[in-house]
């Protein structure tokens, strides 16, 4: 299976199901219900051996991350893929964008694998390549896009990466955000930045790390025509954020920082770049879901926090910690729903079919995307001294 360039999910009146992608499973997916789906799962990873390598995003389920043989974040999962080259089959469990990243990055003989292929990112998915080049286009007509230097989230597809390196300019994490934008400004005169697809991380970084105004950014806005900004407004800006946003993250008010702090006293808000601006202005400490954990891991026993990231990672690390009050940021936010795609009847589905030697949902990024999305990641390897931690 290629790389399905395709919308996710789009849902309610209307649907059209055949433009929907990983609506369907070839083969039998066994039933959610099955008392031996844990027993299923161990003996068919078993039974593979060294050929598989199971990967778990923080994000996904407990029932899935038990299989995991490492979890991390995206980059670091991809890179783990890439360490181990006697892994046959690497398979995924995380979302469409991170499963690209780990074909990119590993050899020409492994085989990633998204046990479902509707997980996709709705981030991922609201910057399409062919949006992109319409506002390249755009911004080369209002002449200022030999002044661009495009950015990338690490939570975009292979062909936004490779659009990037095309185009001179890097992929970035929530870790190293702000030395990317520092090496970006740096590489023309008058440069500006298009940041893709998050304009959450974008913003954060621009206003709060590299000490730009919010005046200094605009928001181009891929459903209106000319991103709903005029030549001037382009020309003023440093940094043109893309209009995406992360489904889980950007949900997170401030409201309700100021709430828990009334109603938990002395707790601590510690939240993902990928929030709103406004939230992130109220935290005490932001990071990436490393530096979320590393956070946790070190706080004091009896501190309290309260934590804007998935939930399916504050509720481990909550079960981890015991000794501290960890609770959720906002109740009314659920579970990455397309992560939650990844599921233990879709995980046993694909290590059966591996047993039985059927390669189902591959991942495989076609060679030229591959060859400039490495670019782009290589530029990010690239900056000195930098961590590239997601
Ligand atoms: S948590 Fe947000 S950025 Fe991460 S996969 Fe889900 S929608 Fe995408």
């Amino acid at each position: 299976m290629t790389t399905v360039d395709l919308p996710l999910l789009p849902l309610g009146p209307g649907r059209d199901l055949s433009a929907e992608r990983g609506v369907e499973c070839p083969g039998d997916l066994p039933a959610a219900s099955d008392p031996d789906l844990v027993a299923r799962a161990r003996a068919a990873k078993e039974a593979l051996g060294e050929k598989v390598f199971v990967l778990g995003h923080h994000y996904q389920r407990d029932e899935v991350i038990q299989f995991a043989d490492v979890t991390g974040d995206s980059f670091k999962l991809a890179r783990d893929a890439a360490g181990r080259p006697e892994a046959e089959y690497i398979v995924f469990c995380g979302v469409h964008f991170m499963a690209e990243s780990a074909d990119i990055l590993t050899g020409p003989t492994q085989q990633v694998v998204l046990p479902d292929l509707a997980a996709g990112c709705s981030m991922a998915d609201m910057a399409r390549l062919g949006q992109v080049e319409a506002a390249w286009d755009a911004l080369t007509e209002a002449g200022i896009a030999d002044s661009v230097v495009p950015v990338t989230y690490m939570n975009s597809s292979a062909d936004i990466k490779a659009f990037c390196g095309r185009n001179g300019g890097a992929v970035c994490t929530s870790s190293n955000a702000e030395v990317a934008l520092e090496w970006a400004f740096e590489q023309k005169p008058d440069a500006k930045v298009l940041f893709l697809p998050d304009q959450h991380l974008g913003r954060n970084t621009a206003v709060l790390k590299m000490g730009l105004t919010l005046e200094d950014c605009v928001v181009w806005d891929p459903r209106r025509p000319d991103g709903g900004l005029t030549a001037e407004e382009l020309r003023n800006a440093r940094m043109i954020l893309w209009k995406g946003h992360c489904s889980v993250h950007g949900r997170f008010s401030p409201e309700v920082v100021d709430e828990l702090r009334t109603t938990i006293p002395g707790v601590q808000i510690l939240v993902h770049p990928e929030c709103q601006h406004e939230v992130v202005l109220k935290a005490d400490l932001v990071g990436s879901t490393e530096f979320i954990i590393k956070t946790i891991e070190a706080a004091p026993a009896g501190s309290s926090w309260a934590i804007g990231t998935e939930l399916n990672l504050v509720k481990r690390l909550a079960e981890a910690h015991p000794d501290k009050h960890i609770s959720f940021l906002d109740k009314t936010v659920c579970y990455c729903s397309t992560m939650n795609r990844i599921d233990l009847p879709h995980l046993v589905w694909a290590l059966e079919s591996l047993v039985a030697g059927t390669v189902v949902n591959r991942i495989e990024v076609d060679p030229e995307t591959e060859r400039w999305a490495k670019v782009a990641l290589q530029r990010m390897l690239d900056l000195p001294g930098r961590s590239h931690k997601d």
